[in-house]
């Protein structure tokens, strides 16, 4: 069915249109409605209907599909739509050596958790998260109108890392069906310049080769080489969960950097939810505020530096240095090792942080129904507390992702240890190197989670 629906002319730009009218209309139910109060804007954050839609339900759909199925949020995606619109009409430049290096997409990533979402709360004021979503769009069209192709998809989007990192782990793959048949193909329509700004069945405009495809990174599923192989050569099939990272995958500077970032934002998502494990997390950053008598609005900026930049590059620091000078691994190859195999363990926590997103937001939906914009249910709900209680949550689903919780990190371990069996390793001291890391980082999550979700 899939297939079927990426090789019809119309169906993805079809959805693609929709999901625009979508984001247009979660944009126009933020604009006007915002707060000064960080209390108040706690409680409006899930009583604002775009808001929750966008940060409750939206983003974590985006995580959990790129973890199962590889990058299909990209396959509906309407910046995907602006950006290869503007491309047509645009200048045509083409990317230079930095934009190509993929830093953008990393700095981009750490500008919107740090300043975005930890300084101007992106994620909880929905005027600024409807602020946030036009100049997304402003970018991917002015992208568009300089550079070549789909230039802000490949180097620019600022998930394109997270995306394709993740898809490491999908049970999906778009590869070419038969590689024979593309050696013989004299037209070699998948990747023919002249294919580059067709408006139906383009050839891959994200810099691939659909033949030479290995892995799921770079792939934005767009379905657009479907429609113009004229071989019907190319196809979306299985294959076994996680496949993709015990290939010989290698990773940029910039992709490492990413997910150093990624990682600390996780272990922050988790272990902010318990009040023990938080404390112990914030007193780094709060030490450099009070140190520093920083201000007040800049307090945010100071804890997401320090605990996605500042102490994730420290951990993996420390542990790339063993592995270098103990077991003699070259630095890339050191940190290629460690991303990779913690990466399952991150993406099963970011997972679970989806979970319990989605689930404790579910007695929201009501206000947010009733009144879009929430202002008046915030009020209500700051009042009245008892108004969230919803007996079958306590009682039923909250239980079980407790027991879902431990499952899913143990699960997460399980992966790490046998892609690090499968890497290729200068001695047994990198690969013990390897197994303690994950273990480390397993365990952070592992005793938070305990004490957290089944003892408290
Ligand atoms: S790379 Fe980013 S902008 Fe492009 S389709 Fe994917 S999510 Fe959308
Ligand atoms: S157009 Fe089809 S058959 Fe030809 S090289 Fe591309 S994928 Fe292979
Ligand atoms: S190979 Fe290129 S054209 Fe084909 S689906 Fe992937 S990104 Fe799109």
């Amino acid at each position: 069915m899939i297939n079927k629906l990426f090789k019809n002319k119309y169906s993805l730009t079809i959805i693609q249109l929709l999901t625009l009218t979508v984001f247009i209309l979660l944009i126009y139910g933020a604009i006007g409605v915002t707060t000064n109060d960080s209390d108040f804007a706690k409680v409006l954050r899930n009583t604002n209907l775009s808001n929750l839609i966008v940060w409750s339900y939206w983003w974590p759909l985006i995580i959990v599909t790129a973890i199962f199925f590889g990058r299909f949020w990209c396959t509906i995606c309407p910046m995907e739509l602006i950006t290869s619109f503007f491309g047509r009409i645009g200048l045509r430049k083409k990317p230079g050596t930095f934009l190509k290096s993929g830093w953008i997409i990393t700095l981009f990533y750490a500008i919107i958790i740090v300043i975005g979402i930890h300084t101007l709360s992106i994620h909880r004021i929905p005027q600024n998260m409807a602020i946030y979503m036009l100049i997304l769009f402003a970018i991917a069209a002015i992208v568009g109108l300089i550079w070549e192709k789909r230039t802000f998809c490949t180097y620019v989007c600022p998930i394109g890392h997270l995306l394709g990192l993740y898809s490491l782990l999908s049970f999906k793959k778009l590869r070419v069906i038969d590689v024979d048949v593309c050696k013989t193909c004299k037209t070699k329509d998948c990747v023919s310049k002249e294919n580059h700004y067709k408006f139906i069945g383009r050839s891959c405009t994200s810099e691939l080769y659909p033949e030479k495809l290995k892995d799921n990174r770079d792939c934005i599923l767009c379905g657009q080489c479907f429609k113009s192989c004229t071989h019907n050569n190319i196809a979306i099939t299985k294959q076994r969960m996680a496949a993709d990272i015990f290939t010989n995958i290698n990773l940029s500077w910039a992709e490492i950097t990413f997910f150093v970032i990624v990682s600390g934002f996780v272990v922050y998502e988790i272990l902010s939810g318990w009040k023990v494990s938080k404390e112990i997390l914030m007193a780094t950053p709060n030490f450099i505020n009070d140190e520093f008598s920083v201000s007040s609005n800049l307090k945010g900026t100071i804890k997401a530096t320090t605990l996605f930049i500042l102490l994730p590059s420290i951990f993996y620091f420390a542990l790339v240095i063993v592995k270098k000078y103990l077991a003699q691994e070259s630095w890339k190859s050191a940190y290629t090792q460690l991303v990779l195999a913690i990466l399952p363990i991150t993406a099963s926590m970011h997972l679970l942080k989806a979970i319990l997103k989605t689930t404790s937001r579910i007695p929201y939906w009501n206000f947010a129904i009733t009144d879009t914009e929430g202002i008046k249910s915030a009020e209500l709900i700051i009042n009245n507390k008892e108004l969230l209680s919803n007996n079958f949550l306590d009682s039923v689903i909250f239980p079980t992702i407790s027991i879902i919780s431990i499952i899913l990190s143990v699960i997460g371990l399980v992966i790490s240890f046998y892609v690090i069996k499968k890497q290729e390793h200068k001695n047994n001291l990198s690969k013990t190197i390897s197994v303690l890391s994950a273990l480390i980082y397993f365990s952070v999550f592992f005793i938070t989670l305990v004490f957290w979700k089944v003892l408290s």
